[in-house]
């Protein structure tokens, strides 16, 4: 038997899921690995890709939609918003570092626990949107802080 057909009659175990595959059908090529193949399985790599791509979608969608809900409460002049007496019409504004720049937002949600779920909130009320005056808490703790 030739080195390529012993390889081609080999088979593994995934150390994701544990199913045991032949190496070529069930895994991809990784030439930094012993034995060539990748220690997951083809479906689990892909599996896992697609969970990340999802998560990271999911964390910067996120982001994207509490920074425009930002600008909305402070920014763009909408005075028939119920919100519009607590945010613009009081003169809170988002500090020019936030305003102009979505990366600048982004890396500082990222840095101070930014969940999907939680409140941003401004430790003082008269403040400003900017880092210093902004926390992330649970919707809970943010209901009783206001109330
Ligand atoms: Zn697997």
């Amino acid at each position: 038997m030739t080195k390529k057909a012993k390889q081609k009659n080999k088979k593994k175990a995934c150390t994701k899921c544990n199913k045991v595959k032949p190496l070529d059908e069930g895994f991809y090529n990784n030439c930094s690995r012993p034995d060539g193949k990748t220690a997951r399985c083809r479906e689990c790599i892909r599996e896992d890709n697609h969970n990340y791509y999802v998560r990271k979608q999911k964390a910067t969608g996120g982001v994207y939609c509490l920074w425009q809900s930002l600008l909305t409460r402070c920014h763009r002049g909408y005075t028939g918003r119920r919100e519009y007496k607590y945010y613009e019409g009081k003169g809170i504004a988002v500090c020019d570092e936030w305003r102009n720049n979505f990366e600048k937002f982004k890396n500082w949600c990222l840095a101070n626990g930014y969940r999907k779920g939680l409140a941003l909130d401004r430790i003082d009320n008269n403040d400003d949107f900017r880092p210093g005056n902004c926390r992330f808490t649970t919707l809970h703790e943010n209901r009783n802080n206001t109330g």
